[in-house]
């Protein structure tokens, strides 16, 4: 029997830790979880899950216009944000269920409260101040939003994390941030009949991902009504004596809004957590540093997730979860592989994407084909929309290996994760060519470019 209270200790019930503590749970391990807010954490209650649900609500506006190509007579049709809020709560309170029934039905133990380490192998339980000791522990306490204290009127916006419980729906809103929370959510609060002014400070949105991808985008989002400021920040924010908020800009803009909501950037949650008494090391923005395996330098404590600033997604996440497992308890040391996450940006249209972009593959490999369509999707044809959807393949020339793949459009997303099993596994574009298309389908446009739109030789478009 172990010295310890327990064998592991998991700090965070987000989608790291329980993944963590069920699983080890599951192996006759005797684990216990702390979570000071409610399971599921970011990703099912104020992240992926209720930002998926607001995108479908936010869509049906252009569904209903679409249907009236196709011969439907919509009528006059309304929308109830309350509603909608109140059915994202059941479900997420739902999802939170299962996540807590998956712990205990694995034998592991439910700590309602928030921890903090005291030392390597103890635990203090902040509403009760008990403590208890562990022969090792997991810090997977994610990311909370950036507030951007420095900002004169930032106790007047609001971050994602408000954005989903709004009491009321906003007539305007302006967002600053270009990543894809901001850029998520300009297009959510666009589709429910918001005003949304989108303000970013680099020369476009989304930085990291490929060029024709944001430009699409921005295109797209400018066509339906979105304003998108470049090259600016908000300078101070102030009430005015209506109730309304007015958005000075570093240019000299005075923008009036509802609300301003701020989406630059998250931090990882680690303050007051005790890292310094246990002597854990973090960078300079307060991120935990680990090794490839996750480990701290402190060899009893463990960090994943988002807390860890390697790639903030759920799924990295959970597979960060899964290899300490793996390496902790089953004795087959398994680093996480970081390398061609395919990913999505839920905007409308959609972006999935999955390894280097056009400009990053250009600095890695000498000679690229570039494989790039852009066409309108069928469904585009009777509804009248003007949209368009854009496919492209970057191909190393010397190895044939695609080396990234980007799609604009609608299902993005789910074509995406597709892709991302050929990249994974090296195809190369031959593999595409001799693939048989599915007819008539979006997707089926990504097999069939025989001959590559451009090349870029040394960095140079030729
Ligand atoms: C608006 C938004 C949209 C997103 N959309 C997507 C998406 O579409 N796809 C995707 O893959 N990812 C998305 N993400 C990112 C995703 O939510 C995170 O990458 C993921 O949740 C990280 O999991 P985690 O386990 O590291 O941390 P989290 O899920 O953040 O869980 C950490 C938990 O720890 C708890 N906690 C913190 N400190 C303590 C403490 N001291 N004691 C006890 N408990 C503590 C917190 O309350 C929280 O529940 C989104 C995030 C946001 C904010």
């Amino acid at each position: 029997m172990s010295a310890y209270d327990y064998d592991l200790f998991v700090i965070g019930g987000g989608s790291g830790g329980v993944r963590a503590a069920r699983v080890a749970a599951s192996m006759g391990k005797r684990v216990a979880i702390a979570e000071e807010y409610r399971f599921g954490g970011t990703c099912v209650i104020r992240g992926c899950v209720p930002k998926k649900l607001f995108v479908y609500a936010s869509q049906f506006h252009e569904h209903f216009e679409d249907a009236v190509g196709y011969g439907w007579n919509v009528g006059k049709n309304t929308f109830d944000w309350k509603k909608l809020i109140a059915s994202k709560d059941k479900e997420i309170a739902r999802l939170e269920g299962l996540y807590r029934s998956g712990l205990v039905n694995n034998g592991a133990e439910i700590i309602e409260s928030r921890a903090e380490l005291v030392n390597a192998h103890t635990i203090r339980l902040v509403k009760t101040g008990k403590t208890v000791t562990a022969e090792k522990i997991v810090i997977a306490t994610g990311g909370a939003p950036n507030l951007h204290a420095a900002l004169p009127g930032h106790e007047l916006c609001i971050s994602s994390n408000d954005a989903f419980d709004l009491p009321e729906l906003p007539r305007s809103i302006m967002i600053a941030g270009g990543g894809y929370i901001a850029v998520e959510f300009a297009n959510i609060f666009h589709g429910l009949g918001v005003d949304v002014t989108l303000i970013y400070r680099g020369k476009e949105i989304l930085s990291r991902f490929d060029k024709d991808m944001r430009q699409g985008l921005h295109n797209a989002m400018v066509e339906k009504g979105i304003r998108i400021i470049l090259t600016d920040v908000i300078e101070n924010v102030e009430k005015t004596a209506v109730g309304g908020l007015l958005a000075k800009t570093k240019t000299g803009e005075t923008i009036a809004v509802d609300i301003v909501m701020l989406a630059l950037g998250r931090d990882s949650n680690t303050k007051g957590l005790g890292l310094e008494a246990a002597g854990v090391d973090v960078d300079q923005r307060g991120a935990i540093i680990v090794d490839e395996y996750s480990r701290t330098n402190v060899p009893s404590i463990y960090a994943l997730g988002d807390v860890t600033d390697r790639v903030q997604l759920t799924p990295v996440a959970i597979h960060e979860a899964m290899c300490f497992i793996e390496t902790e308890y089953k004795n087959n040391p398994t680093a996480p592989d970081h390398d061609l996450i395919a990913t999505a940006v839920f905007s409308q249209p959609e972006i999935g994407t999955v390894g280097l972009s056009e400009e990053d593959a250009a600095k890695r490999y000498s000679e690229l084909e570039v494989y790039r369509a852009e066409f309108r999707p069928m469904k585009a044809t009777l509804s009248g929309r003007a949209e368009k959807m854009i496919m492209k393949l970057i191909v190393d020339a010397e190895s044939r290996k695609v080396v990234g793949a980007h799609i604009l459009g609608h299902d993005a997303g789910e074509m995406v994760q597709l892709l991302g099993i050929s990249l994974k596994a090296g195809v190369t574009k031959e593999d595409f060519d001799r693939t048989m298309a599915v007819h008539p389908t979006a997707a089926e446009e990504l097999v069939t470019m025989y001959d590559p739109s451009y090349r870029i030789k040394n960095n140079q478009r030729i």
